[in-house]
């Protein structure tokens, strides 16, 4: 039995209008729903007066373009700001920059570690099944499989954790470095509404994915801390609704991240050594075709269970190809 996490459900997404949903934030929602956005990307403006600034602007979709365009009909833009370049968060900046000329904002330049290259997938190369598995989902049925990554983004403003990422009349937003889900995500913090957009790292709705090399599951875990310590009113996630009970919700991603965590050492321990053999074990009822997301899951524990010396592999490099064994 894993750990329930309390999930909000959003009623209605909106698509292409403009909603309110707190003094200082608006919220557009774009129509690209499926099984790893949820309802689809919440681009988030933040300002009440004439000058705003714009929380992922979304996937390269016409309606989301025009719906953005109204909704900032009559306004400035003075920053958009960019949590992590997935396709679903970080394509339409581009445009928007040419719409509006305002600065683009985000950690920086996707760094990929490559340190060791996975057997299983080239992290550059978004994986063509990944769209048809994406389709599907993972883990108890609420794990999603991989987004694709956006490389053309580059940001015009790299922003360090703590800084000033935008300050509007009545506004001032602050960047948090929270990498695991990616190792550039940022997330945002209001602080005069004491609200957190969180990006991917928490959702409203679903796990995180944690794709090894990029995703990195000791991050992960240090970047859910790090937000659990913030007096966050409200937590505003890309996908799904807000969160309001802040750190119960974290503390219950933990909880569920430790008990997949102990299942996987409790498998290797028990002589299971190969990663499609432990996904067997662990994801009981999880559809076969789903198996390879769920690896790369086993994987991001792996690596961790490995850097905490409880578990090693065979040969150079961690993968889903070599043998895990107890340390
Ligand atoms: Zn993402």
């Amino acid at each position: 039995m894993s750990t329930p996490i309390p999930y909000v459900t959003l009623d209605d997404p909106h698509y292409g209008e403009v909603v309110q949903v707190s003094p200082l934030i608006q919220r557009v929602i774009a129509k690209n729903p499926s099984k790893f956005t949820y309802l689809g990307t919440g681009t988030y403006i933040v300002g009440t007066g004439e000058r705003v600034a714009v929380i992922d602007p979304g996937p390269p979709i016409q309606s989301h373009r025009t719906a953005l365009l109204a909704a900032l009909e009559g306004r400035t833009v003075a920053a958009i700001l960019v949590t992590h370049c997935h396709s679903d968060h970080s394509p339409l900046a581009a445009w928007l920059k040419e719409e509006t000329g305002a600065p683009t904002v985000a950690f920086g330049p996707h760094k990929v570690n490559l340190d060791w290259v996975d057997d299983d997938t080239d992290p550059h190369e978004p994986d063509p099944e990944d769209e048809a598995a994406a389709a599907a989902v993972a883990e108890e049925g609420d794990e999603k499989v991989e987004e694709s990554l956006d490389l053309d983004f580059t940001a015009d403003v790299a922003v360090a954790d703590g800084a000033l990422a935008a300050e509007l009349p009545g506004c001032t937003l602050r960047a948090i470095h929270t990498p695991g889900h990616t190792s550039n995500h940022l997330c945002f913090w209001l602080e005069e509404e004491q609200a957190l957009f969180s990006g991917d790292h928490i959702m409203g709705w679903s796990t995180t994915v944690i794709t090894p090399p990029d995703g990195d599951m000791r991050s992960y875990f240090e970047s859910l801390h790090k937000v659990a310590a913030l007096p966050a009113a409200v937590i505003w996630p890309t996908h799904g609704a807000p969160v309001l009970e802040a750190r119960p919700f974290i503390d219950a991603f933990v909880a569920h991240r430790l008990e997949r965590e102990a299942g996987v050492l409790a498998a290797v321990r028990d002589g299971v050594a190969l990663v499609p053999d432990i996904v067997r074990r662990l994801y009981v009822g999880v559809p076969e075709k789903l198996y390879r997301a769920a690896g790369r899951s086993v994987l991001s524990h792996l690596i961790k269970l490995a850097q905490d010396g409880l578990v090693q592999h065979e040969g150079q490099r961690p993968g889903v190809k070599v043998r895990w064994l107890p340390a």
